[in-house]
């Protein structure tokens, strides 16, 4: 049965600390909170779903989101149509990325910030992350675009730092011959 994740809201101090590293073997509790993550986003991006369960879209949640401050992300991202491809990393991080600076056009959004913030985050538009699976076992992810976005930004939070944090707040916005706006 489908049950509703209980998310913090961004004034919660768990989002303002730096998480610590996960050990091996992971956490019962914690096997079920990252299903429970994973529904809770495939659904969010399924317009039945969402409507049935009042739930807002996002593609990515960090731990320390649910209270917990432990290095353990979820990525759901939709590659096609109702199409989804998930990600769950341990212990993440970033050990390569491309000079080239993104950012989403509309900006970002959180499933912890209950308002709009306007503002373009600068993200790198490729990144290769390391880390582990549930099981412990070394996985390595490439990830471009919409979906190196999200990995920076989930990764973010296991360091407290929150996407508007990377606004410029002298100049919120980009014109595209600045950095490429996707
Ligand atoms: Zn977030």
């Amino acid at each position: 049965m489908f049950k509703k994740l209980n998310i913090l809201d961004e004034k919660d101090p768990h989002l303002r600390k730096t998480s610590k590293e996960v050990s091996f073997p992971l956490k019962e509790e914690y096997q079920k909170l990252i299903k429970q993550c994973i529904d809770h986003l495939t659904y969010s991006q399924i317009p039945k779903y969402e409507e049935k369960y009042e739930l807002r879209p996002g593609m990515g949640i960090a731990f320390p989101q649910l209270g917990i401050n432990e290095r353990i992300i979820v990525i759901v991202h939709e590659v096609d149509e109702g199409v989804f491809d998930e990600y769950v990393v341990i212990n993440p991080k970033i050990i390569s990325n491309s000079e080239e600076i993104i950012a989403a056009e509309a900006g970002e959004g959180c499933l912890s910030v209950n308002r709009e913030v306007e503002g373009h985050v600068p993200r790198y538009a490729r990144v290769t992350i390391i880390g582990y699976d549930q099981n412990g076992n070394k996985i390595k992810i490439r990830a471009r675009e919409e979906l190196s976005i999200a990995f920076q930004h989930e990764i973010d939070h296991l360091d407290g730092i929150m996407f508007y944090d990377r606004i410029n707040k002298k100049k919120r916005f980009y014109s595209e011959d600045e950095i490429r706006l996707i």
